[in-house]
């Protein structure tokens, strides 16, 4: 089928450049997801929002109350609709498109919204900063890419809609929040929303710097991390006076962050753990009432993880006991390792030229990161459906997470038509 490519280019950097204007982080992508939803109610697809789709004994690492009604007011001044926002309250941004055409397969297309907590640079060598699309909310830009998953996402929604012809079945494209901090995915698979679905994929952009042109067309190597807040609470007392009626919440959090570095690696394969902050204590002369350490577990494999995850709380547990404290446990993300099938990366690999790709990889790429996608893939592997997760190449104007991470704009073509041809040829998988 031919395709106007020069339109559909055309219209996916218009549309990125919006998304980038708007950058919005985890579960406050209130502008984003109204956006969202418009444009897939406009292009006719059935809408799901928030609730319908997100589970919310799910939803980790939830900002406060407060920032979230600010983040939601500040949309709705920045042109939101209204009627869609009013289904988000309390960052319940998830958005999906569904559309039946016929028998066939359950399909569904994973793409994330959010944007990374780091201040866009307004150097005029950033591309964005020299054609007038910064990210125009302070400590928030589209630093990984996500914008561009959102517009292909978008762009594969009107294409899809356009080209009842070419496909069968139904397809369900979702979009994710908070992405970034592996928060928001699994609110979505525990919501049940992805349990008749047969095949789910999703891609990211970029990864190497070199990649333009490149496909890689399974990637499934992602750590299996867990995100955890370990809250002591102790007993304050004058610390001259009566320093024997309080409880340090202070020194359990302490002595927990040095035994934590004393858990058994692993025969089984790779694990880590980091303390990567802690707080305690208020005054020179009073016995510190609280302590807090924000970790990060890391495995191999889910197992793997969750043997590091169960030895930090039986030692944290101990250290609170040891000092007389109590201890609760929160969980602010997490995120699972998962497989590729393959015989969805040969059928991606052949879309993936159909599309125009040069460079198709066959190889694990060395991910090194994490990716809630992953809780995705194991709820639709665990029900016989299969997953896949992909890279699309671009050249990067920067790294991942930096100031002045950029990709090129033109490279958001392929992956539009690499996902449709996909669309296609799972109709009668
Ligand atoms: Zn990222
Ligand atoms: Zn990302």
């Amino acid at each position: 089928m031919a395709m106007d490519t020069t339109g559909l280019a055309a219209a996916l950097s218009t549309e990125r450049r919006l998304l980038h204007a708007h950058a919005e982080s985890g579960f406050t992508e209130f502008w984003t997801a109204s956006h969202v939803a418009k444009a897939l109610h406009d292009a006719g697809w059935e809408v799901k929002i928030g609730k319908d789709i997100m589970n919310k004994d799910f939803m980790m690492g939830l900002p406060a109350p407060g920032v979230l009604a600010k983040c939601r007011d500040r949309a709705l001044a920045e042109g939101a609709d209204p009627a869609f926002v009013a289904r988000m309250g309390g960052g319940f941004t998830a958005v999906a498109g569904v559309m039946s055409n016929g028998p066939g397969p359950v399909n569904a297309f994973r793409f994330d919204m959010d944007a990374v907590d780091v201040q866009e640079s307004g150097d005029p060598e950033h591309f964005p900063a020299r054609e007038g699309f910064v990210s125009v909310h302070d400590g928030a830009m589209h630093a990984c890419g996500h914008d561009g998953h959102t517009s292909i996402g978008l762009a594969l929604a009107r294409m899809l809609a356009g080209n009842k012809d070419a496909w069968s079945g139904t397809i369900k494209l979702v979009f994710q929040p908070a992405e970034e901090g592996v928060r928001g995915a699994r609110s979505i698979s525990e919501s049940g929303f992805l349990d008749d679905v047969d095949n789910v994929v999703a891609g990211h952009l970029g990864i190497l710097p070199d990649g333009t042109d490149r496909f890689h067309c399974g990637v499934g190597d992602f750590l299996a991390t867990s995100k955890l807040d370990f809250h002591f609470q102790g007993v304050s007392s004058h610390a001259g006076m009566s320093p024997e009626k309080g409880r340090s919440a202070l020194l359990a959090a302490a002595a927990t962050a040095v035994h934590l570095s004393g858990i058994a690696r692993h025969g089984g394969g790779a694990t880590r753990i980091n303390v990567g902050r802690m707080e305690a204590g208020t005054g020179r002369n009073v016995v510190p009432e609280k302590g807090l350490l924000v970790i990060e577990t890391r495995g191999a494999d889910s197992a793997l993880n969750a043997y590091v995850e169960e030895e930090s709380i039986r030692i944290a547990e101990g250290q609170a006991h040891a000092y007389g404290v109590n201890l609760r446990v929160e969980r602010a993300g997490g995120a699972l390792s998962s497989v590729s099938d393959p015989g969805l990366m040969e059928l991606a690999a052949a879309c993936a030229t159909e599309a125009g790709y040069g460079r198709i990889s066959h190889d694990a790429l060395p991910l090194g990161g994490s990716e809630d996608f992953s809780y995705m893939m194991e709820r639709v592997r665990g029900n016989g459906g299969k997953a896949l997760y992909v890279v699309f190449g671009s050249d990067l104007a920067g790294p991942h997470h930096n100031g002045r991470f950029d990709f090129r704009e033109a490279d958001l073509v392929k992956p539009v038509l690499t996902l449709f041809n996909m669309a296609g040829r799972l109709s009668d998988r």
